[in-house]
């Protein structure tokens, strides 16, 4: 198994990882599958959407993502500035230019969120068709969107699934761990920290690569997105009239520092502000990095910041040190769980972000392995059970504010690792498989379909 850090942190656009970003990228892996001979006899193309898509989708903007694919658009590229005047286009046009063709697609007509519960291979599916003359099926292409920007067809998720937990890398890479345990094992074996084993990983995939530019290159897409969210007010967009706050408490902040008037906790004021600047600006179909999913991108970026203006020993090379161990442990929770909250929830999400954090932090710190270990486990360890119920299927109620509090209990986890020798009571690998468990228990009202908690008792209110 090997997850690149450039998989697990891509530049993209909001609201979602898995509702925007992977429909996005099916529709444009579809147009790019298809068969030549296909394409000269098609006359429409038409879009399922189902499950947690259909249920969700309009608030995730879903439909304009699968648009934006289909006009041959791929998320870090995409202006988010030009997306209102590209779909204006296609409805305008009511045509989709392919292999040098005009073939049909009428957005209002040719999207169909479909309701119908189904047995599925994955929450998050969708059927993309090419259709003839007569209407009649001329090829169907079937992708499922699993978080984190991530797609895959059932077939795929098939052997992804299939996969043993223990399962040595195919692709050779010095330090090939999957679960915790070897990492650990690993580790401890070569005297090497994760962060050294990830890089060794790294250079071994992508030997022509600049790692560290690399590096440097997606901690400045996640600072650019805060800044934007810290310079900025109003309403989001969606209907649900939520305000912008990071802009505002942000300015409250400035203006204590060096007055006798802030408590010890307003650190937490300035976690928590980082992190609902970049959360409103994914809200508002911004430019984001998945970290490890846009829901739960706030996360990482506010603690990277925490670190840098408020531990002394902050430097260039921890901020590096702290995305690749982050990556690492991201890794080996989508690899033997989910990241997805359309999968297990919230704690898959938010769960995932804050453990990645905490032990990004406890790195760049200087955390043994086995403390970096410790500091991932108890932060995901209080994020289990955690349901998602997006209100409105929006990704701004309760997301938003759960990420200024996912980076709290990361800096928390961390604190109390490093306080410790790394000996603790649940191992990582256990709390990751009982998020899995917990996930598959988890109704799937609380699955991204705004069928539950919040999404529901705020609709009645
Ligand atoms: S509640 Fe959590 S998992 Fe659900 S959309 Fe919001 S951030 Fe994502």
């Amino acid at each position: 198994m090997f997850l690149s850090v450039f998989d697990i942190f891509k530049i993209g656009i909001g609201p979602s990882s898995s509702h925007t970003v992977g429909p996005m990228v099916a529709a444009r892996r579809f147009l790019a599958e298809l068969p030549d001979d296909i394409v000269a006899v098609a006359a429409r193309i038409e879009v399922h959407l189902l499950g947690s898509l259909a249920f969700t989708g309009k608030g995730h903007a879903t439909d304009r993502a699968v648009f934006l694919g289909l006009l041959g658009e791929i998320p870090d590229r995409v202006d988010p500035d030009r997306i209102d005047d590209l779909i204006a286009g296609l409805e305008d046009t009511k045509r989709l230019a392919i292999g040098g063709k005009k073939i049909a697609f009428d957005p209002a007509k040719d999207l169909i969120f479909d309701y119908e519960i189904r047995d599925q291979s994955h929450p998050n599916e969708m059927i993309f068709r090419c259709l003839g003359d007569d209407n009649n099926i001329l090829t169907e292409m079937v992708f499922c969107s699993i978080g984190g920007g991530f797609i895959a067809t059932p077939e795929e998720l098939q052997l992804i699934d299939n996969e043993p937990e223990n399962a040595k890398s195919e692709s050779g890479e010095p330090y090939p761990f999957a679960n915790a345990e070897t990492m650990l094992a690993m580790g401890q074996a070569a005297g090497k920290s994760i962060a050294y084993m990830k890089r060794e990983n790294e250079t071994f995939a992508n030997p022509g690569q600049d790692l560290d530019a690399g590096l440097d290159k997606i901690w400045k897409a996640m600072e650019s997105c805060m800044e934007r969210g810290l310079s900025r007010s109003g309403e989001l967009p969606g209907g649900l009239k939520v305000k912008r706050r990071a802009s505002d408490i942000h300015e409250k902040l400035r203006a204590e520092i060096g007055t006798n008037q802030p408590f010890d906790h307003t650190v937490m004021d300035w976690l928590g502000v980082y992190a609902m600047a970049v959360n409103e600006e994914n809200a508002a179909g911004g430019r984001v990095v998945t970290a490890p999913t846009n829901g739960a991108a706030g996360v990482i970026p506010a603690v990277i910041r925490y670190y840098q203006d408020h531990c002394n020993e902050a430097c260039i090379d921890g901020t590096r040190t702290f995305l690749l161990t982050a990556a690492a442990i991201g890794g080996i929770i989508k690899h033997n769980a989910s990241i997805s909250g359309a999968e297990v929830g919230c704690q898959g999400e938010v769960g995932a972000a804050s453990a990645m954090a905490a032990a990004g932090l406890c790195a760049a710190l200087g955390g043994t392995n086995e403390q970096i270990e410790n500091a991932a486990e108890i932060a995901l360890e209080h994020h289990l059970g955690m349901t998602c119920d997006p209100v409105g299927g929006l990704v701004q109620v309760p997301c938003i504010e759960r990420n200024a509090l996912g980076t709290v209990k990361a800096v928390t986890a961390a604190s109390l690792a490093l306080r410790g020798d790394g000996t603790h009571f649940v191992p990582l690998d256990r709390c990751i498989e009982t998020m899995r468990q917990t996930g598959l228990d988890m109704s799937d009202n609380y699955k991204e379909t705004s069928k539950g908690g919040l999404a529901v008792s705020m609709v009645a209110c």
